[in-house]
């Protein structure tokens, strides 16, 4: 059995065409499930009573139930139990242009980045693409409205969990589904190398951001592991090679860490790192959590890294800021979602 939000129109084809049956079923079944939404074969109604049983011999609809929802002003958490009791996050954020919805990729993360709260529960599981999917699904439910754009960029790496991650796209994007646009999903990695070369070969236009946080191998080994699985220079020619590939413009987002990585000999450095490249740097303030000792970078320093980026004309924005009061800030989620 397999779920029916991790099958993508080709293998609901293919399935369609295995047994005995007309391939165009498969634009029905989509549009039921992703325009229509209904949760069981049984409301199909233009299906043969053959082809449902077929169909519900060999796929389920998941079982996932959000158990919790925190909101404040333009930005709600949503806590979802999974079949096996997992939990995972995902965060909407209202924007002038849209609902955002922040996904998780996996349950718990393996990289081990020392600022981040979410990597302290190490990896339970990938999560499957119907669990991502279904995140998009639930949360539209709860809501009332359409999501305009998704990150990856929730709990997990999502380069570790490619595969999956690709379907997620794949259905997410197709037109007749849910229809997202592809320059509306960004997906978000802290640098898993042979993964962006492998995504530079994609047939999509999705975004691409880099967690980048240090312009020099010596910082970045001292806060995030996978520095010294692939270096600064691994990773530069990596992300050289989408660029030209993909014709695309890469996010380089920049947390700022007192002490760490915000002085302005780091920001001269990052210039020179990136100087040339159609790509932008998105400096974010730290959020900090009870667990972790990293302070925040005041905001006139920030200010003054900002400045020297801008004179150094690289394209720079400071990331507008969510959710810290309900916890849903990134590197904050699974901080304290325990059900109590
Ligand atoms: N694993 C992926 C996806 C997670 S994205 C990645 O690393 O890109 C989550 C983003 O929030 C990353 O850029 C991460 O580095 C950043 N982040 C983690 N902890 C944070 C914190 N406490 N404050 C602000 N940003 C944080």
């Amino acid at each position: 059995m397999k779920s029916i939000y991790s099958t993508t129109i080709s293998e609901l084809e293919e399935f369609l065409l295995n047994n005995n049956e007309k391939k165009y079923h498969s634009t029905q079944i989509i549009d039921w499930l992703y325009v229509k939404r209904v949760n069981t074969f049984n409301e199909m109604t233009n299906l043969s009573k053959d082809l449902i049983k077929k169909l519900s011999e060999n796929y389920y609809f998941d079982e996932m139930e959000i158990i919790k929802k925190q909101s404040d002003k333009d930005v709600s958490k949503f806590l979802f139990k999974l079949s096996d009791n997992n939990h995972i996050e995902a965060v909407l954020m209202n924007h002038d242009y849209g609902n955002s919805l922040c996904v998780s990729s996996q349950v718990g993360c393996n990289m081990g980045c020392k600022f981040c709260e979410s990597g302290r529960l190490k990896k339970v599981r990938n999560l499957e693409t119907s669990e991502m999917v279904k995140q998009i699904l639930m949360i539209e439910k709860e809501i009332g409205k359409r999501i305009s754009h998704v990150v990856v960029m929730g709990i997990g790496e999502p380069f570790d969990n490619f595969d999956n991650l690709v379907k997620f796209i794949e259905i997410i994007n197709l037109q007749k589904g849910i229809n997202l646009g592809s320059r509306h999903i960004t997906v978000s990695t802290c640098g898993i190398v042979p993964k962006i070369y492998e995504f530079a070969k994609l047939p999509y236009q999705v975004n691409l951001a880099i967690s980048l946080h240090a312009p020099t191998n010596e910082i970045r080994n001292s806060i995030m592991p996978i520095n010294k699985v692939y270096n600064l220079e691994e990773l530069m020619r990596a992300i050289k090679d989408y660029l030209k590939s993909s014709n695309r413009r890469i996010t380089f987002e920049y947390i700022m860490l007192a002490g760490i990585n915000d002085s302005i000999d780091c920001a001269k450095k990052l210039a020179n790192l990136i100087r040339g490249m159609n790509a932008y740097v998105n400096l974010i303030p730290y959020n900090e959590t009870e667990n972790i000792s990293f302070k925040r970078t005041e905001k006139k320093k920030i200010l003054e890294f900002y400045d020297i980026l801008k004179k150094e004309k690289i394209n720079v924005t400071v990331r507008r800021e969510f959710g810290g009061n309900i916890d849903a800030a990134c590197g904050q989620l699974r901080a304290k979602s325990e059900v109590k």
